[in-house]
This record gives C-alpha cells, structure tokens and sequence, in this order.
C-alpha cells in the first residue's frame, strides 16, 4: 500500500482531493513502475486538484504533471529497476495519472533518464516550470540571443518559469531585466540574477502606440495579455519572444503587426507537453550544466501530499513563489 492524492467527484459535480491509500493493483497499466520521490506544483496542477479545467477526462484521479523518482519493474528495455527518471507532459496527471503519488506506473516514452549532476529533488526543483523556461532559452539562443546583446526580460520573473528563466539567463552572462507585480520579492530576483526591475503595471496599459523605443534583446514571457502586446513593442531590431504561458490572459491585447515587420521581431511558441525526447534530454542535460544549484535551493518551498490541496489553490490565485517541491519519500 501506498499514499497517494486522490481528487474524486460527487453526484453532484463538486470534486473533493484527499490523501488516501492505494495499492499497485489500483495504478493503470504502462511499461515503467516508478518509485516517485518528489513531485512540485504547477498553474495545470492547480486546476487539476480543484475542479479540473477540463483537463481531467476521469474520476478518481490522481494529479501531479511531473515528477523524479527510481524505476522499481520495468517492461521495457530502456529502463532497469533502480534507474533515476524524471517525468514532464504528455498530459499525465492530466488525462493520465500523475505524480501526486508514492507509486506512479507510465510509458517508457514519457520518461527522460536524470542527467548527471541533478538528483531527483533538485530535478522537481526545476520541475516542469524550469524545463519551460530551458526550452524557451534554447529557442531564444536558436535564434541568435547572445551574451552582451542587451537586456532579456522576463515577465511573471517571481514565479516557476520566471524564477528559473531568471537564474539561467544570469548564469549564462546575460543582463536580466525581471518584471513583477510582487515589489516585495525585489530582493529574492536580484539574488538570482536580475538586474533591473520593472514594476508590473509599467507594461499593463494597452496602448495603440506602432512601436515603442527598442529596449530587449530577448524575452521569456509568462504572462501574455497587454503585457506581450507592450513587449512586442519594445523589442530591439530582430530579437525573439519565447511565448510561454499566460498567467495574465490567452489575448495578445493591443498587439500590432508593427514589431513583426518593422522590426523583425520572431514570437517563438514553447511547448513543453509534447516536446520530443531528443530535446528533452538536451534541455535536461543543459539544466545540470548552465542552472546553479544554489539558486535553484533559493527557489525551493518544500511540500507534502497533504499541503497540496492549500497550494493547489494558492498557485491559481498567482501566489506561490518560485518552485514547490513535494517530498513523497
Ligand atoms: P506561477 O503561478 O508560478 O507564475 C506565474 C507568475 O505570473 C506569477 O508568479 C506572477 O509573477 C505573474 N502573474 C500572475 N498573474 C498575473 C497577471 N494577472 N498579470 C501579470 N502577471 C501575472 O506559474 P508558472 O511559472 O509555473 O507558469 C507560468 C505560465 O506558464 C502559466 O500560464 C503556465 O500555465 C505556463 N506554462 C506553460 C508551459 C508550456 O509548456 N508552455 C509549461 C509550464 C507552464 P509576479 O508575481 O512576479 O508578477
């Protein structure tokens, strides 16, 4: 028997999460059973440990859209008991059930083994908030972000994506410009790396404005809305957006073509769900390299099973700071 987070629905639609006790036989059937170490919390983990989002399809379910652990049976090849693994995407915890649990049993192909270097806490440090944020600057290096270009920005900089983005692009050499609506979290983003803060409101108006002055060499944006539509803007000649996420709204308000064609400005779509192996494991290997570990430990808001139905709620609201790591040891 194991403990696992169990989200289930009443007649009347309401859906209630509890930590109960599972056993192997209740676990779907899939290649890989994993001994699941920690797991953390993200914006579709909110929703899927309240009322779903739509994301869930079926009732119980166990939440979690990633999680590290050590390989305990496995049915393929590629995997051996005792392997470190990390799970993000494919829609587990989601459609399928996920790491809110102390066993979790999922295809080989969904699994990336743990480059050298990371441990499976430090890999739901990063979590899939960090792998995001390595993968959109991939993409800004795929076209053309060097060191000494300018300032990057970063927008929703004090949460999961931002927090990571931020110390990245730091260590990599890079000026980081951190936007926030948190002022009292100045303090924790200039010790991961940030450079300048801009205060949130600074780029909320939606303005019918062309262009605006060329201030940023990239940007890993979290929040979308009239901020992207400002950011779009401010972009110097030829730089890149990573478009992330929209913690501020699925519009792109007040956006122009202007920035496109005047300025050939690129808006690179990340998409970590269905993201390949092969970039996976360079995004993962790239995170062992280039993300210091003492940063990530100051991201860190160590949980239990039983804190998540708190942070569940919390993260929704925009309140969690950098990265949850739940322990399920
Ligand atoms: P967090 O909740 O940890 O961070 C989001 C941050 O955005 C907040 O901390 C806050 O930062 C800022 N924010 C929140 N609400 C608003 C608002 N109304 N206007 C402006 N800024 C706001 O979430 P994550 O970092 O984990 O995820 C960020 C986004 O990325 C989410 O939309 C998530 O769904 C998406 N995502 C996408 C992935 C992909 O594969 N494309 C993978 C992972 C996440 P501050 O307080 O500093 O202002």
């Amino acid at each position: 028997m194991f403990n696992a987070l169990v989200v289930d629905k009443d007649d009347d639609g309401k859906t209630h999460a509890a930590v109960k006790e599972l056993s192997l036989d209740d676990l779907p059937h899939a290649e890989v059973t994993v001994a699941v170490e920690y797991s953390t919390v993200n914006y579709k983990d909110g929703l899927c440990i309240g009322p779903g989002g739509g994301l869930v399809r079926n009732y119980p379910h166990v939440p979690g859209i990633d999680f590290a652990g050590t390989v305990e049976a496995s049915d393929d090849d590629r995997y051996k008991p005792g392997d470190k693994v990390v799970l993000t995407g494919w829609r587990v915890g989601e459609a399928h059930w996920g790491g809110y649990s102390q066993k979790a049993r999922v295809k080989a192909d969904w699994l990336v083994p743990l480059p050298k270097g990371l441990d499976t806490r430090q890999a739901m440090a990063v979590g899939t908030a960090g792998l995001t944020s390595m993968l959109s600057v991939m993409a800004l290096e795929d076209h053309g972000l060097e060191p000494g270009h300018g300032p990057v920005l970063v927008t929703g900089a004090a949460g999961g994506v931002g927090s990571v983005a931020v110390a990245l692009l730091a260590s990599l050499g890079h000026e980081v410009a951190a936007v926030t609506g948190r002022p009292e979290q100045e303090a924790y983003l200039r010790d991961l790396g940030a450079t300048q803060i801009v205060a949130r409101e600074e780029l909320t108006e939606v303005t019918r404005k062309p262009l605006e002055s060329e201030l940023w060499a990239g940007c890993v944006d979290a929040v979308a809305g009239a901020m992207l539509g400002r950011v779009l803007k401010q972009m110097k000649y030829g730089t890149s957006v990573a478009a992330v996420g929209l913690a501020g709204g699925a519009a792109i308000e007040g956006a122009l073509i202007t920035p496109f064609i005047l300025r050939g400005v690129n808006l690179l779509g990340i998409d970590s769900v269905m993201q390949p192996f092969a970039n996976r494991q360079r995004a993962w290997e790239r995170i062992a390299r280039d993300l210091p570990m003492d940063k990530l430990e100051a991201m860190v808001q160590p949980a239990t099973l039983s804190d998540l139905p708190k942070l569940g709620g919390d993260i929704l609201k925009g309140q969690v700071k950098g990265r949850v790591v739940v322990d399920l040891n």
